[in-house]
């Protein structure tokens, strides 16, 4: 399909087609169309297996682009403590892996090569498994969590994507069910209503471990369902998740002449949520508007934000994995959502400003003062 010719200088390679490399694709077709991209996925299908979420105000207001690949958005949110539930009107928005793939396949196939493999990614060429050589102005390496060992916590889940008997009556996201037992640390139920019959209920833990009893997890999935009056006629889909949540960390940076890095591959993400969608959708908006000769720049100057952010996003992940019991950690969240509206969104967005980081921190920590200082260094 490929010749060593002329033909295989592109201007832009994107190496990866997950929630990274799709949306910069996407990007980059509608706002600089006489790019010439490439996207090589070593996989069949773009995204893998994923319902990608996000509030929408992490998304910056010239993101135009990004709106076709929303599957579903809602008004509201809420959450449910034992002593404090709060449905929050702010939109709230999910990316299904399935419509990523088709909407992008649909647009851009031209622009997209699936089951291509890459072997080895430089600044401006990738050797592909069967040894072939693309070059590019600028290669993007947005092949996913590079691996590395380190102190973390974890956020686990399983989640089904069910179709019921009878409509459920959900208007609205249920965003964090903590009435729920705490048991393998700060544990919720979180629900998205696709249709009136259909939902995504997930069962997740902020926990020590990585480990998952799936078949359980699925089991309490039902349980929890049924407590709502709700009947399953049938399970259409499972996801599995684990993300890392690190407790220490050095500041990221762009290794000497080697590619440049977007979305997990790069380190950035909320390290509290374990999600990459804020800081990838911002990054991705910023290429989008400058010149490939400034990627290098756009990008160092946005990990240098992230990385003042990421020091104290840290520490709390430091106050909930260290300090706080394992089944007392719901109450750190519990506290957090009485928060005003624009410090929750400035708090996803990993953007806090300072006075946000000193009221989350000030007041009587709801854990053991002397652990709650200890974790702080
Ligand atoms: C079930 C689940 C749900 C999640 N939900 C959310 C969420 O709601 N919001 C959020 O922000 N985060 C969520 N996450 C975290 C998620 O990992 C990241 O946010 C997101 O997928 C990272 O995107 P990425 O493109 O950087 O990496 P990935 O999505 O992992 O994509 C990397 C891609 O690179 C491809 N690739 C790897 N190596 C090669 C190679 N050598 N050659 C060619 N292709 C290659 C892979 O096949 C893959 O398609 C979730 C994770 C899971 C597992």
């Amino acid at each position: 399909m490929f010749g060593q010719t002329e033909d295989n200088i592109w201007d832009c390679l994107i190496v990866g087609g997950g929630l990274a490399g799709g949306l910069l694709l996407q990007a980059l077709r509608t706002e600089q169309p006489a790019l010439k991209v490439l996207l090589l996925e070593r996989g069949t299908s773009l995204g893998g297996n994923h319902t990608w979420s996000f509030h929408g105000s992490d998304v910056p207001p010239q993101a135009k682009w990004l709106t076709p690949l929303v599957s579903k958005s809602w008004p509201a949110y809420e959450v449910r403590f034992p002593k404090y539930k709060r449905k929050i009107e702010s939109v709230y928005c999910s990316i299904r892996a399935e419509d990523f793939h088709q909407r992008l396949l649909r647009h851009h196939a031209d622009q997209i090569r699936l089951g291509t493999s890459v072997q080895e990614v430089r600044r401006d060429s990738v050797t592909l498994q069967d040894g072939r050589v693309f070059k590019a102005r600028q290669v993007i390496d947005a092949r996913g969590w590079p691996k590395k060992e380190a102190l973390r916590g974890y956020q686990k889940f399983v989640g089904l994507d069910v179709k019921l008997a009878k409509p459920h009556g959900l208007d609205h996201v249920i965003l964090k069910d903590a009435l729920v037992p705490q048991t393998d640390g700060y544990r919720f139920f979180y629900t998205l209503p696709w249709s009136p019959t259909e939902l995504l209920v997930e069962d997740t833990y902020y926990s020590n471990s990585p480990d998952l009893n799936v078949d359980q997890l699925q089991q309490e999935i039902m349980k929890y369902i049924a407590t709502k009056g709700w009947e399953v006629e049938s399970v259409i889909r499972r996801e599995i998740g684990c993300l890392p949540l690190d407790l220490y960390g050095s500041a990221v940076s762009m290794t000497g002449n080697g590619p440049l890095q977007l979305g997990a591959a790069s380190g950035v993400y909320q390290p509290v949520t374990g999600y990459t969608f804020p800081q990838t959708v911002a990054c991705v908006q910023a290429l989008a508007e400058s010149s490939l000769d400034n990627w290098g720049a756009v990008l160092s100057q946005m990990q240098q934000r992230y990385n003042q952010q990421a020091r104290y996003l840290r520490v709390l992940n430091r106050m909930m994995f260290l300090a706080a019991e394992p089944e007392k950690r719901y109450v750190i969240l519990e506290r957090f959502y009485q928060f005003s509206e624009p410090l929750i969104e400035r708090f996803y967005q990993g953007r806090l400003h300072r006075g946000d980081q000193l009221r989350i921190l000030c007041g009587k920590p709801p854990v053991s003062v002397w652990r709650a200082l200890k974790s702080l260094f």
